[in-house]
């Protein structure tokens, strides 16, 4: 297993290294956002340890590049920060786990021991269909250059959707994953905001994206 880890502070990352080559791991030191952006595009890692405290940028910034880049390997965030507001802002970034400085190395470890588990998997921070652009953590959603402007239960059916490319989608599923659970109401409201959801994507210039399967739900269609 090969390890990138970013890290400015000369004193963490030796500490870094050493600690993760003992456990068998070939690791690089970036310094910077600019330094790990030349190292992974030149060698396949299987994990990133990340500061978010580089010089030339933040890590969460840097983390967003990578999985612009469709980057999918297991990023862990380092930081002095442990605010609940950076937690979020690391996780919606890409990351896949975040532990706040100090930590105890073997925590460090085994952290990462479980993210390679998991492997390199795809993992969006932006979800496209198309022309169609929905960012989960800015809350915004284009069609080209056309901003969609959504209420948020629009904008969690479309999420939902979009999550399925191609799939018929069931009324009660997205009732049971767009709606809470104290709405007992029928599923009519699902074809209402499909409807609103279709006007929607029409006023933005899109062609129709969501097909009636009738009896059982709706489709997210594949262009072809
Ligand atoms: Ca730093």
């Amino acid at each position: 297993m090969k390890l990138l880890v970013v890290e400015d502070d000369v004193r963490m990352a030796g500490l870094l290294h050493r600690g993760l080559v003992q456990e068998r791991w070939a690791v690089d030191i970036a310094r910077d956002g600019v330094d790990a952006r030349h190292a992974i595009s030149s060698t396949p890692y299987d994990a990133v340890v990340c500061d978010v405290g580089l010089p030339d940028e933040s890590g969460f910034d840097w983390c967003r590049w990578l999985r612009s880049k469709g980057h999918g390997m297991p990023v862990l965030m380092l930081t002095a920060r442990t605010g609940i507001e950076d937690r979020i802002l690391g996780l919606d970034c890409g990351a896949d786990d975040y532990l706040g400085k100090p930590f105890a190395f073997g925590e460090l470890a085994a952290r990462l021991r479980a993210l390679l588990r998991r492997g390199e998997i795809p993992r969006p921070v932006v979800l496209e269909h198309g022309d169609l652009r929905l960012d989960p953590a800015a809350h915004t959603v284009r069609w080209g250059d056309s901003p969609v402007e959504l209420s948020p239960r629009e904008f969690a059916l479309l999420d939902y959707l979009m999550r399925r490319p191609g799939e018929v989608v069931r009324r009660s599923d997205i009732l049971d994953h767009v709606w809470d659970y104290a709405y007992d109401g029928t599923s009519n409201v699902v074809d209402v905001y499909v409807r609103y959801l279709r006007l929607r994507l029409a006023a933005a210039g899109a062609p129709e994206q969501l097909e009636t399967v009738r009896g059982v739900g709706y489709r997210l269609v594949v262009q072809p």
